[in-house]
């Protein structure tokens, strides 16, 4: 095919110029890359091999291999893994398919206008990181499936050539050419024994097949009785293993180290930022299993609903898929992590896996420990538990919710609210029932859309005087997953706008209707100016501070009212309201001497208005509120 030129697609251009040109400390981490792609070749060359019944064999013992050249400044990285044929070259190498690497692009123009240094060492950067050490690289490469090899060069500017060459083994080996060393860099010493064996066990530790480089050393020459002779030396050199090869997961969790665990998660699930928590399973048994689960620190997609949600799966050690969603149940798609087990079969499809009993049973073992783990942190480790409550609270009440209550016991105790008595932190349920005042039944809620928002409603005035304490749900699907939770210890859940007549002494409810009576004429003006807002205005003994509030006559709390309309935009789900008014409050005593019907009406309209705010809402006529205001203000 003789030699052929192609152009980088744009995006490759542009992140490979910003790799050429980038003045980071953390030029190093190219090896973990280019090691990390060895070994995802040789996993690959050996599923195909396990699942070919016997067409392609499998090579017993893959290896990678380090070749540094001091005289040519050459390093060389070469493994035995699948290779590429052509169109895989052009695909993989001269195209940004991965996402993270348009995600990543981004982060470091970001990090460059912040000077934030450490970026790129963080990231999963893939092939491209070489070109922050050499000037040039050339990828020899042949395909399990293919006759012929292809030779790729490139100086990592515009473009790149291709063309075929004979190759016997298969398997990929690329050709560093390091840059000419200067002030800021040694690029020299990528070629030494030393920083290589050094890199390799600070990135590269758990790699499963060997990564192998020649030591070179003098040593003395020995003279018949095995003595030194003096100025004379020989060359020699041993052939060495510089990782450990055993997988993180199949290690004791104690001798494992917290940093070691963030910088594997890091590299194999290419986050930036190092996870908030990580559980290691180990389970033995019928069905036997390792698992590696991590919490990213930081929303990494929508939680439910991932797109590429899932754990890697590997067996027998083996790797088979990423991004298996089966190994999860869908509220906890915000994991990431890997299993490990020995009872599965390798030539396991995506297509099998929903209905294997063994990937069943393993997903909801990992559920229970994972969420068991999580109760053992909220008791000893509860700041840390907080940090995960508030990245993934609304994940685990999405769990209560789209299981119809058959999770209840798993999750409920996992539930912490903040609350009318405890608004700066976060209360469980359990605390709650603790806390109950003497005949109090019900656990008492509140929703709206902020701690601040709800901390203004009127109807919580009673309740403060009484001394009785209400959860605040200032999430969506907070009142959702306490519909399906149903109870908590044979507590009934009860928002506060719920609290009706029937909740009455009958001391209070003989009072409310002898005021009705006094005040027939004030009720009727009122109700008259709101004919069009409120379907009725009541008195109510829940205010104390507040003049009025509003409620929705069937109970259903106004927040629910909003998230309800707002799932569904083109209904309108507008429920009739109640106005509700405080006999105690010196406005309506202000308003009972009122001689004037008229003047009775303006104020019901401002008070109704003031209503709107306090319950979250917004005014629906702004200038005939700011009119009323001014009218008001200038009296
Ligand atoms: P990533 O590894 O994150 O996908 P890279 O830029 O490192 O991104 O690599 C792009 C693709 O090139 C890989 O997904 C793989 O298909 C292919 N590739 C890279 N290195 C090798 C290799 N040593 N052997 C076979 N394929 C490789």
């Amino acid at each position: 095919m003789g030699i052929e030129r192609k152009e980088f697609q744009a995006e490759s251009k542009e992140l490979l110029n910003l790799m050429i040109n980038s003045i980071y400390s953390n030029r190093e981490i190219f090896l973990r890359e280019l090691i990390s792609n060895a070994s995802d070749a040789i996993d690959k060359r050996r599923f195909l091999a396990l699942n070919s019944n016997g067409k392609i064999p499998l090579i017993e013992k893959p290896e990678i291999w380090l070749i540094p050249n001091k005289d040519e400044r050459t390093l060389i990285i070469k493994d035995d893994g699948i290779g590429m044929n052509y169109d895989e070259l052009v695909n993989n190498i001269g195209t940004i398919a991965k996402s993270g690497s348009k995600e990543f692009a981004q982060k470091i123009k970001e990090a460059k206008e912040s000077h934030d240094v450490d970026i790129i060492g963080q990231f999963g950067v893939g092939f491209y990181s070489a070109f922050m050490v050499a000037k040039k690289i050339i990828i020899e490469t042949k395909s399990v499936n293919e006759e012929k090899g292809y030779r790729f060069i490139s100086d990592g500017s515009e473009s790149y050539t291709i063309e075929d060459i004979d190759k016997n083994d298969v398997g990929t080996s690329i050709t560093l050419f390091l840059k000419d060393d200067n002030d800021e860099e040694n690029y020299s010493s990528y070629l030494d024994y030393y920083t290589i064996e050094y890199l390799v066990q600070k990135y590269s530790n758990y790699v499963r097949y060997p990564i192998k480089m020649e030591e070179k050393h003098k040593e003395n020459k020995k003279d018949q009785d095995g003595k030194d002779i003096e100025n004379e030396f020989e060359e020699k050199s041993e052939i060495k293993t510089l990782n450990s090869m055993i997988p993180i997961w199949k290690k004791n969790k104690n001798d494992v180290k917290e940093s070691e665990y963030n910088e594997f998660y890091k590299n194999n699930f290419h986050d930036y930022k190092d996870p908030l928590h990580y559980v290691s399973i180990n389970v033995e048994g019928m069905l036997s299993y390792n698992a590696l689960i991590f919490i990213p620190s930081h929303l990494r997609n929508e939680v439910y609903n991932r797109e590429d949600a899932g754990l890697s799966l590997y067996a027998k050690n083996v790797f088979i898929m990423d991004k298996c969603k089966d190994l999860l149940p869908h509220y906890l798609y915000f994991l990431e992590g890997l299993v490990d087990s020995n009872d599965l079969n390798l030539n396991i499809s995506r297509e099998m896996l929903q209905e294997n009993k063994n990937i069943i049973k393993i997903r909801n073992n990992i559920e229970n420990k994972f969420i068991a783990n999580l109760k053992e942190l909220k008791e000893n480790d509860f700041n840390k538990y907080k940090e995960i409550y508030l990245l993934y609270g609304p994940a685990l009440k999405y769990g209560i919710y789209e299981s119809y209550g058959s999770k209840n016991e798993l999750l409920k105790d996992l539930l912490v609210f903040k609350s009318l008595k405890h608004k700066d932190d976060f209360i469980d349920l359990k605390t709650y029932l603790k806390e109950m005042k003497e005949g109090q039944k019900d656990i008492y809620f509140a929703s709206g859309r902020s701690v601040e928002e709800i901390s203004l409603y009127p109807e919580l005035e009673r309740f403060k005087k009484d001394d009785i304490d209400v959860l605040f749900f200032d999430k969506d699907v907070d009142e959702f997953a306490i519909q399906a939770l149903n109870n908590y210890d044979s507590h009934s859940f009860k928002s506060i706008s719920e609290f009706n007549e029937n909740d009455l002494t009958k001391e209070e409810k003989d009072n409310l209707e002898s005021l009705t009576i006094t005040y027939k004429r004030e009720l009727d003006d009122m109700k008259e100016a709101l004919k069009e807002k409120v379907s009725d205005v009541k008195f109510s003994t829940k205010l104390v501070d507040s003049p009025v509030s509003l409620i929705n006559k069937d109970g259903l709390s106004l927040n629910m009212e909003k998230i309800l309309s707002s799932l569904n935009p083109n209904e309108n789900l507008k429920m009739e309201k109640i106005l509700e008014i405080n006999p105690n409050h010196q406005i309506f005593k202000k308003i009972s001497e009122l001689k004037d019907d008229e003047k009775i009406k303006e104020y019901s309209k401002l008070l109704y208005n003031e209503a709107l705010i306090l319950n979250g809402l917004e005014i629906e006529d702004k200038e005939e509120f700011t009119e009323l205001l001014n009218k008001f203000l200038l009296k």
